[in-house]
Parts: structure tokens; C-alpha cells; sequence
């Protein structure tokens, strides 16, 4: 018989932050297939004789290819076993977790997937940022910094003229170009821009300042990827909605035995 996929968003970075049905999935995989933004904390989860395989990156550093990924899922499914994938935040948030999925139905796989806390919502949380406010944001759009090779250039026109609080993912690399096309397709050079690293983690990092000033601001803190960049007027907020996030243990938290009987 076929196994089943169950794919699993492990959150932001806190592992506490990890859903109910996540955690179980964890507990009770044959395989886990995870990549370089899932804690170790999660990783420790599994149960005794659960097989790890790492499709971040390999030994010499390059990405494995999607299509490698999406067929490791396929044949562990196949060897009836119980797969987990798990991805960091939502993985259908920039995880190509809609591509694995459709390789799984298009293979007649069963699978579920189970969202996770995005970074682009919680993460901003995590910093003190509410995403949403109703003085200073009546929405919000999460924008990735980084295309498809061979695709269009961003929309920076309409991007620009945008009112709601900006959120970019894996877009350190290119932050001078989007804090300056942004700016020079008429958004107001003063507007509030943080960079937030590792949020939620316990090494979890903020640089702010302006449209105009945050490529600098990133340099002078030492701000690197993994890290969110957000642009709008609820950063002027971070001060005052910073907190100290309590450490909980993954043990502590629930007890999980009621949803044993769905596996
Ligand atoms: N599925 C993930 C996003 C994957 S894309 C989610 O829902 O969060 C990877 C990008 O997400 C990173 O380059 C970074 O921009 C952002 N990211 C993910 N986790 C982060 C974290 N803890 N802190 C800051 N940025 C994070």
C-alpha cells in the first residue's frame, strides 16, 4: 500500500511555534525531508528510527533540483511509508510547496498538507511589527525578491504605488534595487523600512530606518539572509511592540494523544 505525504510548515523559527498537528506528524514519521530553514529543535522530534534526509543543500553547497526533491517524496511514498515534508514558516508561502503537492496528486499519492505560521506575518510579529493596523495599514502584500530566472522584472510602477505594508522574502541580496526602484516610482523616500533577521529565533535581529536609508542601516547591523524586509508605517510601531517571546519546551506543550488514531 501507498504511503501518505504530509506536508508540514514548521513556522518561523521559534520550534514552540510549530502546530498541534505538525508536531504529531513529526512524531510519528518514517521519513522526514527537510531543508535549511527548519530548527533543530523540530528535528529532534522525530521517532527512533525515522530516516533524515536533508534536501537543502548538498554536500558541495548547490541546491538540489526541485524535480529531485518532488520524486524523493514520490518514492518514499511508494515504499509505503509515512513522509513528512517539512519546510520553514507556511510552505505554501514561497516553499514551492504547490509544486511538490501537484507531483504527488499527478502520481496519485495521498497527501495533507498542514500550513505553518508564515515568517512574513508571525516573524514580523516576533519583531514587534503588527502587519496590519488600523492607523497605518489596511493591507498587506508579501512580494518576493528574488525571480525565476527568464521571468519578467518586478512591477515596480505598481508596487510603488501600493498603501499597505510591503513584506519581502529572499530579497537581501537585491535590497539596494528594490529600496531604489521603490523610491524612484514615486514611494516617499521618509517611509518607515525595517530588515528583521532570524525573527523569532533566539539570535533574531532588526535594523531600521527609512526607504532612503535601509540598505545602509542593514550594513551597519549586520543584517543577512534569512531576513524579511518590510516597508510601511506600522515600523514605527516596533519600539513600542517589542517583547521578550517566553521559551517553551516542545514537551511542555500539549499532549498530543487524542489525535493519535488519525494515523
Ligand atoms: N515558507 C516560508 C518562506 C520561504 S522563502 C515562510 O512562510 O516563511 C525564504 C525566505 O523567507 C527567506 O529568504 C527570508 O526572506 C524569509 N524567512 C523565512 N524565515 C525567516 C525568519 N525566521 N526570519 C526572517 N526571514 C525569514
Amino acid at each position: 500500500m501507498n504511503g501518505k505525504v504530509w506536508l508540514v510548515g514548521a513556522g518561523p523559527g521559534d520550534p514552540s511555534l510549530i502546530t498541534v498537528k505538525g508536531l504529531h506528524c513529526i512524531r510519528h514519521a518514517d521519513v522526514l525531508v527537510y531543508d535549511r530553514l527548519v530548527c533543530k529543535e523540530l528535528l529532534a522530534e522525530v521517532p527512533a528510527g525515522c530516516e533524515m534526509i536533508n534536501v537543502g543543500k548538498t554536500p558541495n553547497n548547490h541546491p538540489i533540483p526541485q524535480d529531485e526533491i518532488n520524486q524523493i517524496l514520490v518514492a518514499q511514498a511508494l515504499m509505503g511509508r509515512n513522509v513528512v515534508r517539512l519546510k520553514g514558516g507556511d510552505p505554501y508561502v514561497f516553499g514551492r510547496g504547490g509544486e511538490e503537492v501537484e507531483t504527488l496528486a499527478q502520481s496519485g499519492i495521498p497527501f495533507e498538507v498542514i500550513p505553518g505560521i508564515t515568517s512574513a506575518i508571525g516573524g514580523l510579529a516576533y519583531a514587534g511589527i503588527p502587519v496590519t493596523h488600523r492607523d497605518h495599514a489596511s493591507s498587506f502584500h508579501v512580494i518576493t525578491g528574488h525571480l525565476q530566472q527568464g521571468k519578467d522584472p518586478q512591477d515596480w510602477p505598481t508596487l510603488a504605488k501600493l498603501q499597505g505594508t510591503l513584506v519581502i522574502l529572499m530579497g537581501m541580496s537585491q535590497i539596494e534595487t528594490i529600496c531604489q526602484q521603490l523610491i524612484e516610482h514615486g514611494k516617499a523616500a521618509s517611509t518607515p523600512a525595517a530588515a528583521v533577521m532570524c525573527a523569532s529565533h533566539q539570535v533574531q535581529k532588526i535594523a531600521q530606518g527609512t526607504l532612503a536609508t535601509l540598505p545602509q542601516d542593514v550594513l551597519r547591523e549586520g543584517i543577512k539572509s534569512p531576513a524579511l524586509i518590510v516597508i510601511g508605517n506600522v515600523v514605527q510601531l516596533q519600539k513600542l511592540l517589542q517583547f521578550t517571546p517566553t521559551v517553551m519546551q516542545l514537551d511542555e506543550m500539549i499532549d498530543l494523544s487524542t489525535l493519535a488514531e488519525a494515523f
